[in-house]
């Protein structure tokens, strides 16, 4: 398991359109959301301003880790506070918000909650996907199968939302549990952002820019450029090596709930990471994470199993993998293995053919008592009927036979005329 931070850029704007901001943005590590208002005057601008500052009170609060159900109480912890509001002032009746948070929990995992259409995307292992299922009109019917997916882009009902927070005294949460490894890069962002530019625009913007805040600048660049029809929020978090996490994971942990934003705050406001919120006492945060030094002697001591193991393979691979040709007394015998063994690897008895030292050259005799490698049985048996063929061919044509080499690997290379080496499977009395 690898510990893992987040790095945050994040970019939000007006767009070309409207009048007000009612999108807003946390960026408190290790908590992030974006909230897309909506109501009238005022009102979506103070929905979401809620959503988030309330999203962050609930959490900061937490020790160690936040846990997905923690995410997800804050979550209906933020719509109550929203209804509430609404209830309280009639002007703000009917007002309403997105909310699409993520966090960093305990595997390490990213625990993602949705209400509304802001969305998360995941891009890894060269794949852009969205993450959560927008809760509106258009995309329930697009996943019904009623309508395609091009369709629902141009469908003048699209704005339609099926569920956001504030409206009821209670939401349904959505939760995504999503792997996380360094190099991982997520997006959340606001309608106004995936309304302008396509997932194919989105994901090559992302690829191109490696700095997580020059990439959410530029987000919002393009689709102001595309029209900046509604205001426009990004966050781009980047999964990244937690060092500090393996040294010290208790004064990491208390430096992550103390840059959680603080729970008062005598107006809703753009909540961005301010200071303070007492950490959590230590003894609960070491309940919460295993110690990341056994981790460590656990990983060197797996990797160091893995080399030795490798290695062992290794050996035994090279050792095993070849075959040769020796003396059996005085038959000539495959072996499988390496001549004299590697290591603890011996050399093993394949067979004993039916040719005997008298049948083979004289010269050939010190190389079979050494040993003659062969890649495989087929080319050791051919190596002996050619030894065999030699002798003969010798004989009858009354060379002396010592004048004549061995051969060595000369497989097939002898007329068929010439009968065949017969070799027999002996008992393996085998070497070890
Ligand atoms: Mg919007």
């Amino acid at each position: 398991m690898t510990a893992v931070k987040l790095e945050a850029g994040s970019a939000t704007d007006v767009g070309l359109v409207r009048s007000n901001n009612q999108d807003k943005l946390l960026v408190a590590e290790p908590l992030y959301a974006v909230a897309d208002g909506m109501g009238g005057a005022a009102a979506g601008e103070v929905a979401s301003a809620i959503a988030v500052q309330t999203l962050g009170e609930q959490l900061a609060y937490k020790g160690g880790l936040l846990s997905p159900d923690d995410l997800v109480e804050a979550a209906q912890a933020a719509n109550r506070a929203v209804w509430e509001k609404a209830v309280e002032h009639a002007e703000m009746r009917g007002m309403g918000t997105t909310l699409v948070a993520a966090t960093v929990v305990d595997g390490p995992r990213l625990a993602v909650v949705n209400v509304g259409d802001s969305r998360l995307y995941a891009m890894r292992h060269g794949s852009f996907q969205q993450v959560t299922v927008d809760h509106n009109l258009v995309a329930e019917m697009v996943a019904e199968g009623r309508i395609s997916k091009e369709e629902g882009e141009i469908h003048p009902r699209r704005n339609i939302m099926t569920r956001a927070l504030g409206v009821e005294p209670e939401v349904k949460v959505d939760i995504f549990m999503e792997d996380v490894d360094p190099g991982d890069r997520f997006l959340l962002c606001s309608d106004g952002l995936s309304r302008e530019l396509s997932d194919e625009r989105i994901s090559a913007i992302l690829r191109r820019l490696a700095d997580p805040s020059e990439a959410a600048k530029e987000l919002v660049h393009e689709a102001k450029r595309h029209g900046g029809n509604d205001n426009i929020t990004v966050i781009v978090l980047d999964v990244v090596p937690d060092p500090a996490a393996l040294a010290d994971p208790v004064t990491t942990s208390h430096q992550a709930v103390a840059e959680v934003p603080p729970p008062q705050s005598s107006e809703p406001h753009l909540a961005t990471a301010p200071p303070a919120a007492a950490p959590p006492p230590a003894s609960h945060q070491r309940q919460r994470r295993p110690s990341p030094i056994n981790l460590r002697v656990a990983a060197f001591l797996l990797a160091f199993l893995a080399i030795l193991a490798a290695g062992a393979v290794g050996v035994w691979y090279y050792a095993r993998s070849a075959y040769f040709v020796g003396l059996n007394g005085d038959s000539l015998t495959v072996y499988q293995g390496r001549p004299g063994g590697v290591l603890w690897f011996k050399p093993t008895l394949d067979h004993v053919s039916k040719v005997t030292t008298a049948q083979v050259l004289q010269a050939s005799l010190p190389e079979l008592r050494a040993g003659v490698e062969e890649p495989t049985v087929a080319a050791a048996d051919d190596f002996i009927s050619n030894l065999a063929k030699l002798y003969q061919l010798s004989r009858s044509a009354a060379l002396p036979p010592s004048t004549i080499p061995p051969s060595t690997t000369t497989t097939g290379s002898v007329p068929p005329t010439i009968g065949p080496s017969s070799s027999t499977t002996a008992s393996p009395p085998t070497s070890s």
